[in-house]
Order: C-alpha cells, then structure tokens, then sequence
C-alpha cells in the first residue's frame, strides 16, 4: 500500500495497523459498491479508505459534521485548538479535512458529506460495498451510526467499527456495543479485530 500523503502529519486517531486493515477491506469492498465513513475528523482513515476506492475510480463517502465529538469538545482530552473557529465558537475540522484530501490527491474520490449522520442517511438509497463507523461515541450515536448504515451494505460486504474496547476498563463501550448488535442479529458475522478496529462480514 502507498499512500500519497506522509500519514504521520495528518491529526487523526488511527493506528496504522487499523490502517491498513481498513486499506485491505476497502479494496475488496470496491468490487462491491461505494465505501461510506461516519467520522472523519481530519482525514487520516479517509487517506486509507480512499487509496483503496482510487485505483475502481469507486466514490467514498466521508460523512462528518465536523463539529468534533463530546471529547473534541473545549475542555476535554482531545480538544485541539487549531481547529476551534473563534468565529462560530465551534470546532470546524473541515478546513483541515480538505487540505488533506488535496495534499493526498482524493478530491475526484472522496465525497464529503458535512452533516450529521442522521441527516445524511434521511434519504440514502445507495447500496454500500463497505461501512466504517467512526463517529460519536455515546450509546445514541452509535446506535444511530449503526441503524442508519448497516442496512445499506450488500451482502459480502464490510462493516466496520473502530474503538472496540472488549474490557471495559480501557474505553467507552458504545462501539462495542453496536458491534455486538451486529452479531446477534445475524446479519453480520465476525471476520477480526485488528487492534481496536472491529470487522464484519453482510451475511
Ligand atoms: N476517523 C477519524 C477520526 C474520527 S473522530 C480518523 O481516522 O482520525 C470522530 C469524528 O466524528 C469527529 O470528527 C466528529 O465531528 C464526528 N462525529 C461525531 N458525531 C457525529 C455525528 N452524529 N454525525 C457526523 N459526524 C459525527
Ligand atoms: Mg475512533
């Protein structure tokens, strides 16, 4: 895999391990349909997602608000400044986002969709090769991330949910709530965990 942005100078919360899988189950996924992500931030899973969707000329879908999540938030642990806009007096990791999809060559193959997750998938009718989660972390937006886009892939395709924490002692439980949601309504099976990146199989 050759991204065609130095990855470590893009903000983002991916491990390249995570990466890469993500690399690996998007390019598969495109024999399939178009990829969607919810949670975009700055771009670092979209530079990954995306490589894999340019060599089909396959569209992804990077849906995000860019309003942060509750940790994003000023104040809390993941708060980044540069990113806050004095003007609205909210964060904006939009501007951000475009830069890195310029400087990685994506703007023909990435799609941003600057809404909330819910507002994006009101009228989505597109059938989806691969759905990555990635979005807020509460039990409400994860359980919307999951009710509004997991129906929309095709069988054989891919969900796939980061921040799956099994012991609850090392993070918040919502991913891995929806993960297991998956599971038990046999829709999805189990492929593997690479690292805190969970992925599922569309039965
Ligand atoms: N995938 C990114 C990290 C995403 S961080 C990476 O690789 O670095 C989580 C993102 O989800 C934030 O940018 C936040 O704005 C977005 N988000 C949180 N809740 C959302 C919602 N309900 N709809 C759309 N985006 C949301
Ligand atoms: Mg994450």
């Amino acid at each position: 895999m050759k991204l065609a942005v130095d990855i470590d100078s893009v903000k983002g919360f991916l491990d390249p391990a995570e990466g890469e899988a993500l690399f690996d189950y998007a390019c598969a996924a495109t024999e399939l349909g178009p990829v969607l992500e919810v949670g975009s931030y700055c771009g670092k899973s979209t530079v990954y997602l995306g490589e894999a969707c340019r060599s089909r000329c396959v569209s992804l879908y990077a849906v995000d608000h860019h309003r942060g999540s509750e940790e994003h938030q000023p104040g809390e642990e993941y708060h980044d400044e540069s990113l806050f806009d004095g003007h609205s007096g909210l964060m904006d990791s939009f501007r951000e986002f475009r830069q890195t999809m310029r400087e990685a060559d994506l703007e023909d193959i990435v799609v941003p969709v600057v809404a909330s997750s819910i507002v994006a998938a009101r009228n989505w009718r597109t059938p989806l090769g691969m759905v990555f989660i990635d979005g807020g972390h509460s039990l409400e937006a994860a359980l919307a991330d999951y009710r509004s886009w997991a129906g929309h892939i095709v069988q054989g395709g891919t969900l796939a949910i980061h921040d799956i924490f099994p012991d609850p002692a090392e993070g918040g439980q919502a991913p891995h709530d929806i993960f297991k949601l998956a599971l038990a309504s046999g829709l999805f099976e189990k492929v593997t965990l690479v690292k805190t990146l969970g992925l599922l199989r569309r039965i």
